[in-house]
């Protein structure tokens, strides 16, 4: 479906895009900027280490960032343009005179930022309304949004100084998220960030034996097999991996080839966003709370449009391995990225697959 978008500059600098079913009218007035970033802001820079030249965002301005705001004062609600000038300067979404759906932001406490060739950070804010999360938003809202994904990725991924684009939602207090009201992150790096330099670099070697994509096998190795199945629909594959370094992990890709996830097809685009809801919902219905996960898009390079061996797929991870109990990454998994799971997939599946078609 059309997705038609709108891009202005805030007085700090920072991009703002707004995004609509609808086409936007001519005249398009910003009522109100809305938040600024304050003076003593400093912006974020990289450092190398020194034991593996890994890159580290040092970014001392994010000790700034509000913790866990009740709706009253979420930065994310849109501030009516009758409200007072003091609450339109406290949230992110301008007052503008026109309708949209969706509204993705640069962060205002960026990890990396374009300025100094670091990368680029932004905010796409799922829905207008404080609660909510991906599972219970309606299915035309979540195709809405996967289509704001590939946009972005497309348009990041094109510029020179962009390397990556990663896409992922950190959702719940327990996996580190600072602001409640449903929303996802965008991370478009300069360079390939380490964990992904390492699938990338098993998939070619996976391609230099097989001549065939890992992904694209283990998609149909799994809808084949199905002992880990949550879901083999014409075009989406859902699954629970055979090693997951956590006891929920699941994972979905397409079964035809995709390297980005501008690369989706409309059915495909529309076949994600039944099983995205459907997941969320599970995993809500898992112990009957809203089970705190990180989602993350995982896909090639962004000037890498042919690449025959590395296929996008999105990895949710929970850190819950039972209804009270967490995964910390401990000395193992921190110390040396080995990780132990406490559990057996072809067990925990049963789980989901018990949630998954709902109450
Ligand atoms: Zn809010
Ligand atoms: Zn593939």
């Amino acid at each position: 479906m059309t997705l038609h978008h709108f891009s202005i500059t805030k007085p700090d600098s920072r991009s703002v895009h707004f995004f609509s079913r609808q086409p936007f009218p001519e005249g398009r007035d910003v009522l109100h900027f809305g938040l600024t970033r304050s003076p003593d802001w400093t912006p974020p820079t990289l450092r190398v280490s020194h034991l593996t030249g890994e890159r580290v965002s040092v970014s001392a301005a994010r000790q700034n960032r509000p913790h866990l705001p009740n709706a009253s004062s979420c930065p994310l609600c849109p501030a009516s343009p009758a409200s007072s000038p003091a609450v339109q300067a406290s949230v992110e979404a301008p007052s503008v005179s026109f309708a949209y759906d969706w509204i993705v932001f640069e962060n205002l406490y960026p990890a990396l930022w374009l300025e100094n060739q670091t990368g680029h950070c932004e905010v796409i804010v799922y829905t207008k309304a404080h609660e909510g999360s991906l599972g219970a938003l309606p299915l035309e809202n979540l195709e809405g949004l996967i289509e704001v994904w590939q946009h972005r990725s497309l348009h990041l991924g094109e510029r020179d100084d962009i390397e990556c684009v990663f896409l992922f939602e950190n959702r719940g207090a327990e996996i580190g998220v600072t602001l409640h009201h449903p929303h996802g992150q965008i991370y478009a790096f300069n360079h390939t960030p380490p964990r992904l330099a390492a699938e990338l670099d098993y998939a070619e070697r996976y391609y230099a034996q097989n001549m065939t994509c890992l992904i694209c096998d283990v998609a149909a190795d799994h809808s084949r097999r199905g002992d880990l199945l949550l879901h083999a629909g014409e075009h989406i594959i859902v699954f629970m991996p055979e090693a997951p370094k956590f006891p929920y992990e699941v994972h979905i890709t397409t079964r035809q080839h995709r390297t980005h996830i501008e690369r989706l097809t409309e059915p495909e685009v529309k076949e994600l966003a039944v099983v995205l809801k459907k997941l969320v919902a599970a995993y809500d219905r898992l112990f009957n709370f809203p089970l705190p996960y990180i989602m993350q898009h995982h896909q090639c390079p962004s000037h890498a449009r042919g690449h025959h061996s590395f296929h996008w797929n999105i990895q949710f991870t929970p850190f819950h391995r039972s209804a009270d109990k967490l995964k910390y990454l401990a000395g193992a998994e921190t110390g040396m990225g080995f990780f132990v799971n406490d559990s057996l997939p072809e067990e925990k599946v049963k789980e989901l697959r018990a949630v998954w078609e709902g109450a």
